[in-house]
């Protein structure tokens, strides 16, 4: 499988100015066209360090896209920055010359001189005409590999990767595979548990293991690279099977599902209501539970409540709203040591617990959520949890 880097140019990237959707769109179609990316780079509108950053990137990868700095004006350094990474100089190309003022010519102007600098490519490169705007494209084939330098604008940019790149690079690396990847999501254990328990898997390397930590939840992603997509799916089936086995019901879902959306699937199925107190969280519990099948509405506290009072005002918060369920929680933030109580009231009992969390107290609030939420998952997972009455 042939290996890629991209490379935005621009100033404006750099100064955080316009944010890179390049970067984004490109590693998707690599990714789907069986291309590995190694690494994305932005650099400024500087001749000197774009060269430094195609030859380096040319020495580790056998393509490097670049995107930006073709337009006309002087600070559009990537035609002179690319001829410099390859050792040749610009040749003028009376063809794209034309082009580009045929184009100007549809909207009755005149093309300046300095439009003349865009009909300048590095010598020997195969020029990409682009019918969406004037800047032309090229692509530089070298000992090394392929350099293919495409316009910053994205619409452009897309045009010409999706008609002019993507079947050059097809038939130029005989592309045929495919990379797919498919999320899992956890809740309730620590990333270094979690680790623990799959490091094994994390190391192999087709499909790659790998993890993404957010509040409360970790992501697992599995990418398989394959011939086909259904080989593809299959190696991923695989390791979510192993994944699945170890870590059980840990695993809340996969890809677009989200705790609540499951958690409405839970409380549907078993027929119960529920009702939410909520104590220095901000609102953020009854937000999420919102769209919850079964939730009766609730209360919200601005401070937090001392576990007694948490218990009793849940429990009034069940009794006035008749739901078979309440929860409440009060979260205490402090910078590294977060703390919250969560109470569940159910018909056959209450229960008290405990979470502390590290992390600033902004992400608080969004960790507590969690616990809650997958509080709630993991007793609706119990056999006994359903409706009595109905
Ligand atoms: P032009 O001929 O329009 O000058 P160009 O190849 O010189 O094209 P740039 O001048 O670098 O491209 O960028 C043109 C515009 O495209 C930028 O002002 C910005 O809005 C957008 N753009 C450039 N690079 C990116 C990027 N990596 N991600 C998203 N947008 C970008
Ligand atoms: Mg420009």
């Amino acid at each position: 499988m042939p290996s890629a880097e991209i490379i935005t140019i621009g100033t404006e990237l750099l100064l955080g100015e316009i944010v890179d959707t390049n970067s984004r769109y490109i590693a998707r179609r690599l990714r789907d066209a069986g291309v590995d990316l190694y690494r994305t780079t932005t650099v400024g509108d500087n001749a000197a360090r774009i060269a430094q950053a195609v030859r380096e990137a040319l020495r580790r990868a056998d393509i490097v896209l670049t995107t930006g700095g073709l337009g006309p004006t002087v600070d559009d350094p990537t035609r002179k920055a690319i001829a410099d990474a390859v050792g040749v100089p610009l040749e003028f190309r009376p063809e794209l010359w034309e082009a580009i003022q045929k184009r100007f010519a549809q909207y009755g102007r005149m093309p300046t001189e300095n439009n003349r600098r865009q009909a300048f490519v590095p010598q020997g490169a195969k020029a990409i005409h682009n019918p969406v705007g004037t800047a032309p494209a090229f692509i530089v084939e070298t000992d090394d590999g392929v350099v293919i330098s495409l316009p910053g604008v994205p619409r452009e940019m897309e045009h010409l990767f999706t008609h002019e790149v993507l079947p050059y690079l097809q038939r130029r690396f005989d592309l045929h595979g495919v990379i797919l990847a498919r999320v899992l999501h956890t809740a309730g254990m620590p990333e270094s548990a979690l680790d623990e328990q799959i490091g094994d898997l994390e190391r192999q390397t087709n499909p790659t293991v790998g993890l993404l930590a957010h509040p409360g939840q970790v992501d697992i992603r599995i990418t398989a690279k394959a011939e086909s997509e259904e080989a593809a799916a299959a190696m991923i089936a695989e390791v979510e099977a192993e994944l699945r086995r170890r870590l059980g019901t840990r695993i809340y879902g996969a890809d677009g599902e989200t705790l609540e959306g499951v958690l409405s699937e839970q409380f549907a199925a078993r027929g119960l209501t529920f009702t939410v107190l909520e104590a220095g969280v901000g609102g953020l519990l009854l937000q999420r539970v919102g769209h919850v099948a079964g939730f009766l509405g609730g209360k919200m506290e601005a401070e937090p409540l001392p576990p007694d009072e948490l218990t009793a005002r849940t429990r009034a918060c069940c009794d006035t709203r008749h739901s078979d369920w309440a929860v409440g929680l009060s979260l205490f933030t402090a910078e590294g040591a977060n703390r919250c109580s969560v109470v569940l009231v159910r018909p056959e009992g209450e229960e008290v617990r405990e979470f502390h969390f590290g992390g600033p107290p902004q992400m608080a609030p969004n960790w507590a959520a969690n616990m809650v939420l997958n509080l709630l998952r993991r007793r609706l997972l119990a056999p006994g949890a359903a409706n009595q009455n109905r």
